[in-house]
Formats: structure tokens, sequence, C-alpha cells
């Protein structure tokens, strides 16, 4: 069975804000490496009464504990208290080899020990101290009730090495989980979480969730089983199950972006691409340049902002934009048709819209964009309406027209066999 774990971390910068816990970032990527399964976090002040109870609740929940910080030299350090108070109150005793330690540490920097440094070395009756070479505090392992509770020092300079050296090598062997992730784009958290609620119900085995970013819906699946090859053939098997489901609407797995995919597709195919870009005024060409060996299918682009240069470099008539607008299908589509002539690219993206908060109207709100993908088998535009501020509109657009032209690629290759 998978072994259950809870990290504590304690202090009152972190209850206060004035620092960021990657302690338990740190230890929750590192556990999830080593087959734990961690089911909370759980942040505590210095105050050595409700210290005590969240590791006496951890241990109630989880067969592993982790708590970071709250053993240093002063009265507001209270996690040995805390430690020895959860397993039933127990005293604190000095711990010869610690002493030893800290006491070689001061003479190696050259600094007087003061008496506060020796509560460092006391430790709840039976408990293990951790040696830490990297700072003056030891870290403590103990038991509280079923649970293995492990204390180390809030610096992350001596947390981390000390997990790895001392703590890593002890957890595991519980149980593998596998873990995946798929990255959709085109339909919004809540349609695709409608095509995977069966699969999304907190009481299974296999966790399926669902995470939005920017655009792009990530599936994330985790499965346990006894060893890594079960765990991960659980995991595989409902990835396939999603991408079943989920068809185009998947354009990538484990952080690839859609970029990087449309990229692996132009050099597959072995074409170039070219953009005409106005109201995102160069990110679609930042977006695909992003990537590196971008320039074995980007050939460049035109950011006409101004309809001067619709008109100049990409032959957008005056006709076209006093009968339609800028922003417009006609205009689109003359912008894609004149950056592929201006460029002699296989494909070319144009993006014409009303970023806001300005500019807008009844007829053309802010939000409305229009793409315009010109290709091998002629010109395709689409028109949106995005929701959110002047650089969410700038994302959604630029990332629907990558994402067209990672559908028209497809649709392409599935045409030539
Ligand atoms: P020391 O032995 O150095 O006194 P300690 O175990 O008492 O360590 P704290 O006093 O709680 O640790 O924290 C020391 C510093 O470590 C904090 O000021 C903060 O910069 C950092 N720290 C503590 N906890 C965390 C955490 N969860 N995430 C990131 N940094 C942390």
């Amino acid at each position: 069975m998978t072994q259950k774990a809870v990290i504590i971390s304690c202090g009152d910068e972190l209850t206060n804000g004035a620092t960021i816990d990657t302690n338990s970032a740190f230890l929750s990527r590192r556990l999830r490496e080593l087959g734990v399964a961690v089911i909370r976090h759980v942040t505590v002040g210095d105050d050595l009464e409700r210290l005590a109870l969240a590791i006496a609740a951890a241990a109630d929940e989880a067969s592993i504990v982790i708590l970071t910080g709250g053993l240093g030299p002063t009265l507001d350090d209270v996690s040995r208290q805390a430690l020895a108070a959860a397993m039933g109150n127990l005293p604190l005793v000095e711990d010869a080899h610690s002493l030893e330690r800290i006491s070689r540490f001061f003479v190696k920097i050259n600094r007087p020990m003061t008496p506060s440094n020796r509560t460092q070395a006391l430790l709840p009756a039976g408990a293990e101290a951790l040696d830490n070479d990297w700072g003056t505090a030891p870290g403590i392992a103990a038991q509280v009730k079923n649970a293995r509770v492990f204390v180390l020092p809030g610096p992350p300079h001596e947390m981390t090495p000390m997990f790895e050296r001392l703590v890593a090598p002890r957890l595991g062997g519980g149980g593998a989980i596998a873990y995946r992730t798929l990255h959709c784009f085109g339909q919004g958290e809540s349609a695709i979480g409608e095509q995977l609620a069966d699969l999304m119900h907190r009481d299974q085995a296999i966790r399926v969730g669902t995470t939005a970013s920017g655009g792009i819906i990530s599936v994330r699946i985790a499965a346990g089983g006894a060893d890594d090859a079960q765990a991960a053939a659980s995991a595989q098997a409902v990835a396939d199950d999603v991408r079943r489901r989920l068809g185009d609407l998947i354009f990538g797995q484990e952080g690839q972006s859609l970029s990087a995919v449309v990229g692996g597709l132009l050099r597959q195919a072995d074409q170039r691409l070219a953009v005409a870009e106005s109201c995102t005024g160069g990110l679609v060409g930042q977006l695909i340049t992003a990537v590196a060996g971008a320039s074995d299918y980007f050939l460049g682009g035109v950011i006409s902002y101004a309809d001067q240069l619709k008109g100049k470099l990409l032959g957008v008539t005056e006709e076209m934009l006093s009968r339609h607008g800028a922003v417009s299908q006609p205009v689109a589509t003359a912008m894609a048709e004149g950056a592929a002539k201006l460029t002699g690219a296989d494909w070319a993206l144009a993006v014409t819209g009303i970023a806001g908060p300005g500019g807008g109207s009844e007829e053309k709100p802010v939000g409305l964009v229009y793409i315009a993908l010109a290709g091998p088998a002629g010109t395709s535009a689409w028109r949106y309406v995005f929701p959110g501020d002047r650089d969410m509109v700038r994302l959604r657009c630029a990332l629907s027209a990558i994402n067209h032209l990672r559908l028209a690629l497809l649709a392409e290759a599935h045409k030539s066999g």
C-alpha cells in the first residue's frame, strides 16, 4: 500500500507571509519521486501547543510526518518541545553526541558557543538525532503513534541536504506512484472536466484532476501500484483513456509547450512558417521562437500594427480596410496571404483584434479577434471573442493561432498518410 505523508512547516515568518514555504514544495516533489503520497501540507506559527496538536493529528492520518523549522536556539523555536508533547509529554534530554558536534561547529567557525545553543542538543527521550553538517541544529527522528516523524531545520540549504542524506534513504518501499500529465487547448476546464467526470471522482484509487493556466488545461493522473512497473501501467491505461476521449484537444504531455509541438510538426513536414501580427504585437513569433531550434522552420514576419503597414507590406487594400475595418475576416485573410507571399513560407498565420481595454464597440467588442491561416490547401479564418484583460486576450489569441496551425498540420499529415 502506498505510504502517506503529511508535511508541516513551522514559523511565524511563514504564517505572516514574510517567507514563502519552499520547503514543503521541495519535500512534496521528492516524496512523490520516492512513491510516497503527500496528503496534506500544514503551516503553523511559532506556537508550541498548536504545533504539538498538528504533529499528533498528522500522525493519526499518515505514516510519515516531516516537520521543518523551529529547531533554532531561541525561545520562539518550539519544534523539539512540541514533538516531545506529541510523543506523550516526554521530557527533553541532552544528547551528548549532538552537544559535542555543536561545540565543534563553534570551534570551527571561531565563535563562542552560547548557552542557548546548548538547547539545540536537547531531544525528546527516545528520539534519534540526525546529524547536521550544514548548520548547528541537529534534526530529529522519532515515532509518534504509528508514524515516523522527521524534524529538519528550516533554512533550505540545511534542510535539503539533510533530507537527501538522512531521510530519503529511510523512505519508500511501500509501493510506487506513477504520474502522467496531458496538456489540452481549445476548451475550458469545465468542458474538459465534464468529459472526464467519471474518472475524476475523488474516491477512486487513481486520481485524475485538471489545472488551468493561460488557456492551457492540464489533465494530471496519479496511479498507485505495488511497484514502479505496475503503477506506470495503470497510469498509462488512464492516460490512454483520456486521450481517446479528448482526441486532438490534447496537444502534448509532461510539460511540452504548444509551440514546441507545432515546431516538431513543421520540422517533420519540412515546412516553413511566417506570421503577420497586429493585436499580438509579435507574441506569436515570440512563443514560436521560445523553442530552441525554431530557425529550422520559422522565417519571421511582419508586426503590422498600423494600417499603412498592413497595406505596404502585406497588400491589404484601402478598400478592404474602409469597407470591413482592420479587425475583420477579409483583412486577417489578406494579412496571412500577404505574409505567405512576402516570405515564401508554406504557412502564414495572421492575427488582428481588439485587445482592449479601449477601442471596443457594440459591433466589435473588446476581445474580438480574427485569426487566419494561409497554407498549402488555401486560407481559413476564425472569429473569436476572448474574455479577460489585455494580456489574457493577447495570449489566448496567440495560442489559438498556433493551435489552428497545429490542427492544420495534423490534418495535412493525415492526408499524406
Ligand atoms: P536555525 O537552526 O537556522 O535557527 P530553524 O530550524 O530554527 O533553523 P527557522 O528559524 O524556523 O528554522 O527558519 C530559519 C530560516 O529558514 C527562515 O528565516 C527562513 O528563511 C527559512 N525557512 C524556514 N522555513 C522555511 C520554509 N518552510 N520554506 C522556506 N524557507 C524556510
